[in-house]
């Protein structure tokens, strides 16, 4: 597929949209400067103008898949506010139209392809716009279908009531331990799996608990008390039970836990935990956990490479139980290859049997690098996850579940969304602070990205290394001495750094 830019530079956005319908495909784009100098090309095609003319810009996509083709337009002021932006939203409507007419293909969620759509919405909810506002608004301006947008208005409701209370100033403390016992087929993580990296750990925990003290030493005079702490990976369990004990010994010894709202460490593979474990994590402060089946068909478990049985799944859920855990968290994937419909709602069903706290449920995401990219099928997986989404959403409503978190990654199946469900007011306030960036997250370890939040728009990044190797061999330059740094420049300008100013 060629996509031709006349008259603008929209490639991103673009880019995006043609995704949605055109999945797993190179695109090569062509800018030209004027409607003469478009070449004819042979082929699928899209050609996207922009004309000016008396005052108004007309956005039009003329597009063409095999031997249909399809044209739509409209018009921008130029005395538009926030014209470009007005202009890049038109001609990505205008491609929508024309490629949803092409290909049959609508999807839910529009022209709307960044990650955190509920950031959107609520910031309409808080200017004052009702309900029912905000659905025409979002149909008309985005396309969005008035399902996403009401499960959208929902999660941001749940939203605020979870983070009713929580300090402004205050902070969550992201654990990464990016190991795995073996690599799932679809994982695209920097995770490193125990075969060929169990020599690293040891050494790992070391310049992990070093960091810890670092960062809590350097930042004592204003992020002190966390409100959350979560262990994240890969699987924090890999780890030996006394290698994780140690770690949480050092935070505890480091920064003041007497606030804390919850201390979450992730048990994602059921093959990685005993009773034992969990008890001692529990033992140590740590209230929440995963346990995660992604799904229980034995044969879709065997062909997303994930290295245990359903039956695994119930006795490490069972231990978790056990050991006394406020709340647990079961994360499915929907659309994961030889799953059906009626196997993942056999599936879910089980697991609200289970009645665990919270239960996400992720659209397979679709990566370059990974094996599942060479499936020749991607347009039946598509409709197949849907299917799956709506049966999610169905059965966790009638359920009592409510949405509390929901984001989006890079080529989902369909275009479609992760959402965060909690029953019983216990949502993942972590969840909610990461997703949103509500609030600042000192993030530790190798592949950490901290997030400073200084003010709803202002966030400073620091992004440790991603490999454990070189977290390791450059530990003072990468890690120490870049944190000193932005740290120094965030205590010296008293929060007043510019979002481009830390990196
Ligand atoms: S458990 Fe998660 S991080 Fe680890 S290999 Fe599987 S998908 Fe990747």
């Amino acid at each position: 597929m060629t996509v031709i830019l006349c008259g603008h530079s929209f490639k991103y956005e673009t880019e995006a949209v043609t995704k949605l319908f055109i999945p797993a495909k190179r695109f090569d784009f062509l800018f030209v400067e004027s409607a003469y100098s478009i070449p004819d090309i042979a082929g699928d095609r899209c050609v996207l103008i922009r004309n000016v003319y008396s005052g108004i810009s007309e956005l039009r996509a003329d597009c063409r898949i095999g031997e249909e083709t399809a044209v739509s337009s409209e018009k921008v002021s130029l005395s538009a506010p926030d014209y470009e932006h007005e202009c890049e939203l038109a001609v990505c409507r205008q491609l929508y139209i024309c490629l949803s007419r092409l290909t049959g293909i609508r999807p839910s969620w529009g022209v709307l392809t960044g990650v955190r759509p509920v950031k959107l919405i609520s910031g309409l909810l808080d200017g004052g716009m009702s309900e029912p506002e905000l659905k025409e608004y979002m149909k008309k301006r985005y396309f969005v279908s008035y399902e996403k947008t009401e499960l959208s208005v929902k999660t941001s409701r749940n939203q605020k009531k979870a983070l009713e209370g929580l300090p402004e100033n205050g902070f969550s403390l992201y654990v990464s331990i990016p190991f795995c016992p073996s690599r799932c087929s679809y994982c695209s993580f920097v995770s490193q799996t125990v075969g060929s990296f169990l020599r690293l750990i040891p050494e790992y925990v070391e310049k992990l608990c070093e960091e810890i003290r670092y960062t809590a030493e350097i930042l004592k005079d204003i992020y002190r008390r966390p409100d959350t702490v979560y262990f994240g990976g890969g699987t924090p369990t890999t780890l030996e039970t006394e290698q994780l004990l140690k770690i949480m010994k050092t935070i505890e010894e480091s920064f003041d836990l007497s606030g804390i709202r919850e201390y979450t460490v992730e048990a994602g593979r059921p093959d990685t935990v005993t009773y034992e474990k969990l008890r001692a994590i529990k033992s140590a402060g740590c209230d929440r956990v995963s346990i995660n089946p992604q799904t229980l068909d034995p044969k879709v478990l065997e062909a997303i490479g994930r290295k245990h049985t359903p039956e695994q799944f119930f006795e490490a859920y069972e231990a978790a139980k056990r050991a006394g855990f406020n709340a647990i968290n079961t994360d499915l994937i929907s659309g994961l290859p030889k799953d059906t419909p009626e196997g993942f709602e056999s599936t879910l069903k089980r697991i609200i049997g289970l009645d665990p706290e919270n239960i996400t449920v992720h659209t397979l995401s679709i990566k370059r690098a990974a094996d599942l990219m060479q499936d020749p099928d991607s347009a039946a997986k598509a409709k197949t996850a849907e299917e799956m989404s709506r049966i999610a959403r169905e059965r966790l409503t009638d359920a009592g579940y409510e949405p509390y978190y929901l984001y989006r990654q890079k080529n989902q199946l369909a275009n479609l969304e992760n959402i965060g469900w909690e029953r019983g007011g216990n949502p993942g306030i972590y969840n909610i602070n990461m997703m949103e960036e509500v609030q600042t997250v000192i993030a530790v370890g190798a592949a950490g990205a901290t997030k400073l939040a200084a003010s709803k728009d202002r966030i400073g990044r620091i992004c440790n290394p991603k490999f454990p190797l070189e977290y390791i061999t450059r530990f003072d330059e990468t890690v120490m001495e870049r944190k000193r740094q932005a740290y120094e420049k965030i205590i010296n300008s008293d929060y007043g750094f510019r979002r481009d100013e830390i990196k």
